[in-house]
């Protein structure tokens, strides 16, 4: 009797009235608990946020009374708690196929890279302070000599990423004054960037030459007069220009530019430190190619192709890399310790280019055998299988990966993965997403990629440690 009382009391609406107040809830003993763990001032507030919500709940009759008795308070509680103290920043899963993916972090850094940011955060460094003469140093010393070494540039800095070292060179050498691009070059990477709006707030002048598909020496001659501080050449990042085309070499912007006495300058975007192809990679043209036919200033990404951390460096003549140092802009685009400490060991890394496809984690990627991807998933194929809801499917399909980053868009690398397949009768593509969701609702979010209403999972990119986490998230029945 007093039982059955207790469960109809315990279906009926709590009123808000009846809701327990803060103070006695302070002396429940898991309060007391989570207190320890994250002090008074923060419990307190979550418990006023927690209890306001379940007087909305209250206030509408869809608040029970099991729900405010201590175990299963308590139990809401924490999962509440442990939602609001999720961070905001976590680590994923890679299975689009994109290995330099920009919305997922670019390149992964080599293990030495990692030992050398854990370092710098957590002791002292010589960040400008020079250890021969003990008198302050310049951040830059730090790797310009290594850059110099692997580019043949006489003189190299670094900035926060490439699109600060477009903006930071354009404002340096053409302050006011006018810069020629064909307009075949004229480019957008990645949305937010864009060639023409970075000159307009580099505050230089656009000359725009040639057409989109055509462009010849003689556009260039034309286009130079008095007011012409630079010939820019931008490369294609993330398309190609094909069939009836024409473009400007390098070799004769240089020739132009030295007719003239105008700088040439290259924005090569990805920019590479080696020649890919003898890993049987697209031709891409390395900074010392560019360097050696002759440009001024090079500029190039530190999280693409040359898998370091997020950087933008320059190289090029000294009289325009001090010029670029002592622009007050520099400081505002300069990168900090953490950045400098990743990316001085994986510069050092293509000291050995023919070790780097073992070490350095952008290229072992890029050039991980298709029989690993295949290996990987016969292992995973099972597991997943079992996981689904009934009527789905899930095959072990060849398929291609990319570079990404807007690194040689067209090439495709062979790969294995995994394909989900939603139960016949829905067509509609709900069905996929749920599975996308799921995927996506993990501890460790995993991403892959929809194509014509399958789900694609590119296994290239998953580590030893992600193969175990999947393992005994999917190995569970
Ligand atoms: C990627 C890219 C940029 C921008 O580089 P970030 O390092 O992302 O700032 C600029 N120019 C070209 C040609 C690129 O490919």
């Amino acid at each position: 009797m007093r039982h059955k009382q207790s469960t109809s009391m315990q279906n009926t609406p709590v009123r808000a009235a009846d809701l327990p107040a803060i103070g006695r809830l302070l002396e429940w003993p898991c309060i007391q608990e989570e207190i320890k763990r994250h002090g008074h001032q923060f419990i307190v507030r979550q418990l006023r946020d927690y209890l306001a919500k379940l007087r909305v709940q209250a206030l509408q009759s869809e608040l029970f009374y099991s729900a405010i008795e201590p175990e299963q308070f308590c139990a809401d509680f924490s999962i509440y708690l442990q939602e609001k103290l999720q961070p905001a920043v976590r680590s994923m899963i890679n299975l689009t196929g994109t290995v330099l993916h920009t919305n997922l972090g670019r390149a992964l850094l080599p293990e030495v890279a990692v030992q050398k940011v854990v370092e710098a955060l957590t002791s002292p460094l010589n960040l400008e302070y020079n250890l021969v003469t003990g008198k302050r140093g310049d951040r830059d010393d730090l790797i310009e000599q290594l850059l110099c070494e692997l580019t043949g540039a006489e003189a190299a800095t670094v900035v926060n990423n490439n699109a600060a070292a477009v903006l930071l060179m354009l404002n340096t050498m053409a302050l006011g004054q006018e810069v020629v691009v064909s307009r075949g070059e004229l480019v957008e990477i990645g949305g937010a960037f864009r060639i023409p709006d970075i000159m307009t707030r580099a505050a230089v002048k656009l000359v725009e030459v040639g057409t989109t598909n055509r462009t010849h020496p003689f556009d260039y001659e034309n286009a130079i007069t008095d007011q012409t501080k630079m010939l820019m050449q931008v490369h294609c990042s993330n398309y190609e220009v094909v069939g009836f085309t024409k473009s400007v070499s390098l070799n004769e912007m240089v020739a132009i530019g030295n007719k003239y006495g105008i700088p040439t300058t290259v924005d090569l975007g990805s920019g590479t430190l080696v020649d890919l192809t003898q890993w049987g990679l697209p031709f891409e043209p390395t900074v010392r190619q560019t360097i050696e036919a002759g440009a001024d200033v090079v500029t190039f990404s530190g999280d693409k192709l040359l898998g370091g951390p997020q950087a933008g460096l320059i190289v090029g003549r000294k009289k325009w890399i001090d010029a670029i140092k002592k622009n007050p802009l520099k400081r505002a685009l300069r990168v900090g310790k953490l950045t400098l400490a990743a990316l001085e060991p994986v510069l050092q890394l293509y000291r050995s280019p023919e070790l780097l496809a073992e070490r350095l984690t952008t290229l072992t990627l890029l050039t991980r055998p298709q029989e690993q991807m295949h290996k990987l998933a016969v292992q995973l194929q099972p597991l997943l299988a079992q996981k689904l809801p009934p009527g789905y499917t899930v095959r072990i399909e060849s398929m291609h990966s990319q570079i990404g980053s807007g690194a040689m868009p067209v090439d495709l690398l062979p790969s294995f993965g995994l394909v989900i397949s939603a139960p016949s009768e829905s067509s509609s593509g709900s069905a996929i997403m749920r599975i996308e969701k799921w995927l996506r609702t993990h501890s460790k979010p995993i991403v892959g990629r929809i194509h014509k209403n399958e789900l694609f999972l590119d296994l290239r990119c998953l580590s030893e440690k992600e193969c175990a986490y999947l393992h005994r998230k999917w190995g569970q029945t």
